[in-house]
């Protein structure tokens, strides 16, 4: 049997909200992969340096509730499994002999820091980048990465708009089981 087809949707997921189901969701529906792996990241290093990130264990409960029922889709604790900044390289050399192919699935977002990832020269070599769309960004492929994009309607919606919301009705935004962990522990 031919090995399958892994889309790695990574993450801090602090909270998973509605825009991440809904790229889960497109992804799933493009028939492009066999699964689909959200890994939550141990140590989130680039958002670390800008602010207080919930503990691994709290983000990794909320990724659950909100993620592990969709299809093609489960949720992995591997990068917090292992100590350490949480490197989108180090899963995909775990994980490469498994598959056929891994394609990264990102918002528009991240196209712009793909470059400055850690070993991105060799990730690039290794991966391809599957792209959800995401209001504010532009969809910009940025050279020596296989890009394409994935069809969703956008979704304006971040984690940071909802942990600013605290304290409000997050219904709307997040998904219902998702909503008393997150009120469980407010900073
Ligand atoms: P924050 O506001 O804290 O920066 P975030 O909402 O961007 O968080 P992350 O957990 O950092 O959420 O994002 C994980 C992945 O989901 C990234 O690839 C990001 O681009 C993508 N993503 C997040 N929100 C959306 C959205 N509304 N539409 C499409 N993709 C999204």
């Amino acid at each position: 049997m031919s090995r399958p087809r892994l889309g790695l949707f990574g993450g801090t997921f602090d909270p998973p909200h509605l825009g991440h189901v809904a790229a889960l969701r497109a992804a799933a529906a493009s028939g492009r992969f066999d699964e689909i792996e959200v890994t939550v990241a141990g140590d989130p290093y680039v958002k670390r340096a800008t602010g207080t990130v919930r503990p691994a264990e709290v983000r990794l409960a909320m990724a659950r509730a909100a993620f592990a029922h969709l299809p093609l889709v489960t949720v992995s604790d591997r990068e917090i499994a292992r100590t350490g900044p949480s490197y989108t390289i180090d899963t995909v050399l775990e994980e490469i002999d498994d598959y056929k192919s891994i394609d990264l699935i990102v918002g528009a977002d991240l196209l712009a820091q793909l470059d400055s990832w850690h070993e991105a020269r060799q990730l690039a070599t290794l991966v391809r980048v599957a792209v959800v769309p995401r209001p504010g960004s532009e969809t910009v492929f940025p050279a020596h990465w296989h890009c394409y994009e994935l069809p969703m309607e956008p979704v304006d919606l971040s984690s940071t708009f909802i942990r600013e919301l605290a304290g409000g009705d997050l219904s709307k935004y997040v998904p219902s089981d998702v909503i008393p962990i997150f009120e469980a522990h407010q900073g």
